[in-house]
């Protein structure tokens, strides 16, 4: 029967150690899979070393740098030497840059690239070297990569993500392989914790469902796009963002007429 459950397939989640990818990561090994979650931490952090056994699948800890080749080779090496194929990554690791877009400079660029584009990239070589017909990638991508966002470096690496997800998609298809993209809005997280009162303010404002997300709201797309419920779709982006990419600026029209 379809279903939502990975029982039998090993998945990789990038950037696990908080946030969603934490969330994800537990919700995957929830559905039964075998997780590999991975982070900059030598060692597991709370949340995920003592979850396992609360789970129908297993979670493992790994440390990966995901803008370091070398460490994605010794990933893949690993998994390799353990017999496993990898049915499922979630390129989730990524960082931000608040500059604007008169103050970023080169090194800002350069340093989101290397962590939300190319950790991607690599990622994706990496490990689609382990993975058969059936497999699934989801890259967590941004509204950043939809709009217009203040902050250059970030909204211009998320933009990148799209058209990285595309070719892969189009590259990998004819092996079976899927690439999807989620597009997250405001969602609660450390990486949101310590933005400004009005930078939340004003997001929440532009968002039709009119609050933030929560990290399990993401995990649960994700896990539709690595199950076989979504076996059929490829190259798409879906936003996890409770309308504020939807409307392309009309809401404040809108409720300026209400
Ligand atoms: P988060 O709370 O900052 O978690 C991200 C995790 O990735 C952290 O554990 C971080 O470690 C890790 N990381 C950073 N650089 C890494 C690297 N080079 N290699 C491996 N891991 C690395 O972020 P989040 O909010 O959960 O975001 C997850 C993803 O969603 C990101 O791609 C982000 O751009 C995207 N997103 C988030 C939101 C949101 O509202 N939260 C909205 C749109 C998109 P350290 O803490 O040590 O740096």
């Amino acid at each position: 029967m379809v279903s939502l459950q990975l029982e039998g397939r090993t998945v990789v989640v990038t950037g696990a150690g908080q946030g969603q990818g934490a969330a994800e990561a537990r919700l995957l090994a929830e559905a039964g899979a075998r997780v590999i979650a991975t982070d900059l931490t030598a060692d597991a952090p709370a949340g995920l070393a003592d979850a396992s056994p609360a789970l129908g699948g297993e979670l493992l800890y790994r440390r990966l740098d995901v803008s370091d080749a070398s460490g994605w080779s010794g990933l893949a090496g690993w998994i390799r030497s353990r017999g496993w194929q990898v049915d499922g990554l979630v390129n989730n690791a990524g960082i931000t840059q608040r500059s604007r877009l008169l103050d970023a400079s080169m090194a800002d660029l350069q340093k989101v690239y290397d962590v939300n584009v190319a950790g991607s990239l690599l990622g994706i070589q990496a490990l689609s070297l382990l993975m058969g017909s059936g497999a699934s990638i989801v890259n967590v991508g941004s509204v950043a990569g939809l709009t217009a966002h203040y902050p250059v470096a970030y909204t211009a690496s998320k933009w990148a993500l799209r058209g990285l997800s595309q070719v892969a998609a189009m590259e990998l298809g004819p092996r079976g392989i899927r690439v999807n993209t989620v597009h997250p809005g405001f969602i609660e997280t450390p990486m949101t914790a310590g933005a400004k009162p009005e930078f939340r303010q004003a997001t929440l404002a532009e968002t039709p469902l009119g609050r933030s997300g929560s990290v399990e709201e993401v995990a649960g797309v994700v896990l539709f796009l690595l199950s076989p419920l979504s076996s059929f779709v490829t190259g798409a982006e879906i936003p996890v963002d409770g309308g504020q990419s939807g409307h392309g600026g009309a809401k404040s029209v809108s409720d300026a007429l209400r």
